[in-house]
């Protein structure tokens, strides 16, 4: 498989036709925006779509996160949706002729209490009755599976238990938009960097473009994948969501040697760590508290991270921190992404996803080029309607996307 990128891609810096009329304008050309995009195409046949980026390709939070991918989520709906998604992974080195290092290297969830164990071994139950593939361990399983986790007893915190994800893991994530993007690009989808959407073009109650930093674009439809800022967007267009802004930081040490098999997520001391394959321990923690849209966070969080990933590995005592960073993300009342038509006409909603979205990249994007495409929604994103917080059907994740991701 080849992960070459065309010599002189012409559509870094193409400039919008303002006499062209695009048939879908998705407004985020991160991992969601460019899935959705891909879909139209190779589903759907849509192919007149441009998607507008306010920055560069995928410079938001596809390129900031930590790549977890897992599907054992609690909720049937959430289950069967980031299952969709783990599915579509497993195709898409090859259909995408892209080797983005989709690596199944499975994933513990850390049981530290008796509440962690039984939200831990129900949620492996409702995992199995959905069919998504899920195991309990005990501390000595823990241990024998991932040799240098701290399952001593006398700790502050103890090992009691893990879930695992066998079919879970990481892939490379810059990786992953390019090839999306390039697929995309091949199917005559226009990518347009440095192009800020600033307003919509209205008219009555029909959304019917947009007003970008770069002049006026007209669209049949218009489908926001802008995570971070999808209420900004939204509240331009007249419409209000339960949706708020917060950093999300992440760190990575100097590159070390293989020394860690697989990801290690503890809602409880709240950490989790992988090692990437150039060997940089991966860690992050949850979301500063506060709202905010700068791309950092504050330093305290990292202090707890790091306190807390010391705990659990007191092997990486020497490691050294490489680099920090942070990201915008977007989190609902439930956890749970929104996805879906909206009250006004022609415009659609991808938001929510909080601190987990990349494992839903694909089916993220291919439910919601259904959604743009029919304009219903695929039976797996129904339940994830804007209406739900009107009527209290809530899919509350909060225990499996605890720590976040
Ligand atoms: C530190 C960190 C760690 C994470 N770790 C994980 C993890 O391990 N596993 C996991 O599943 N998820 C993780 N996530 C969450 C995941 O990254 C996001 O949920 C997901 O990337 C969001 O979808 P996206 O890729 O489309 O977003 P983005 O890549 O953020 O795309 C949105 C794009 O919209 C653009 N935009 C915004 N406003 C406008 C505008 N007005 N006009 C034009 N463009 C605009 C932005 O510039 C951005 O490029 C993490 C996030 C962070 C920050």
């Amino acid at each position: 498989m080849s992960h070459q990128l065309p010599e002189h891609p012409d559509w870094l810096w193409r400039t919008p036709d303002p006499k062209r009329s695009y048939d879908v304008i998705i407004v985020g050309a991160g991992g969601h925006g460019l899935a959705t995009a891909y879909y139209l195409a190779r589903n759907h046949g849509i192919t007149n779509v441009a998607v507008l980026e306010r920055g560069w390709l995928a410079g938001g939070n596809m390129a900031r996160n930590t790549t977890i991918i897992r599907s054992n989520y609690l909720c049937e709906e959430s289950a069967a949706l980031y299952e969709h998604a783990l599915k579509l992974w497993e195709v898409l080195p090859q259909e995408l002729e892209y080797d983005f290092l989709f690596s199944q290297r499975g994933v513990l969830n850390l049981a530290h209490t008796l509440q962690d164990v039984r939200e831990g071994t129900r949620r492996v139950n409702a995992n199995r009755l959905g069919g998504v593939d899920a195991e309990w361990l005990d501390a000595d399983q823990v241990r024998a599976f991932c040799p240098i986790v701290n399952t001593s007893p006398d700790v502050r915190y103890p090992v009691l238990g893990a879930t695992l994800q066998p079919r879970a893991g990481i892939a490379k994530h810059d990786h992953v938009a390019w090839a999306l993007a390039r697929k995309a690009d091949q199917y005559g989808v226009d990518l347009i960097q440095g192009c800020e959407v600033t307003g919509f073009l209205r008219e009555g109650d029909r959304v019917v473009g947009v007003r970008t930093s770069r002049g006026p674009i007209s669209a049949g439809r218009v489908a926001l994948a802008a995570a971070g800022h999808s209420s900004v967007l939204a509240d331009l267009a007249g419409l209000r969501l339960p949706v708020q802004s917060h950093p999300l930081q992440a760190l990575v040490s100097e590159l070390l040697e293989p020394v860690h098999p697989t990801v290690v997520m503890s809602n409880h001391v709240h950490v989790y760590v992988s090692q990437a394959h150039k060997g940089e321990l991966v860690m992050g923690a949850g979301v500063d508290s506060y709202n905010g849209y700068g791309q950092r966070g504050s330093f305290h969080q990292i202090e707890h991270q790091m306190a807390a990933a010391l705990e659990l590995f007191p092997i990486f005592a020497r490691a050294h921190v490489l680099r920090t960073w942070g990201g915008i993300v977007d989190v609902t009342p439930d956890a749970s992404p929104i996805i879906g038509p909206t009250p006004i006409e022609n415009l659609y909603l991808n938001c929510g996803w909080g601190t987990g979205g990349f494992k839903a990249t694909p089916a993220s994007g291919w439910v919601y080029a259904h959604t743009i495409a029919t304009g219903e929604p695929h039976p797996l994103n129904a339940p994830f309607a804007l209406e739900r917080f009107t009527t209290g059907a809530l899919i509350d994740e909060h225990g499996a996307a605890a720590v976040a991701h």
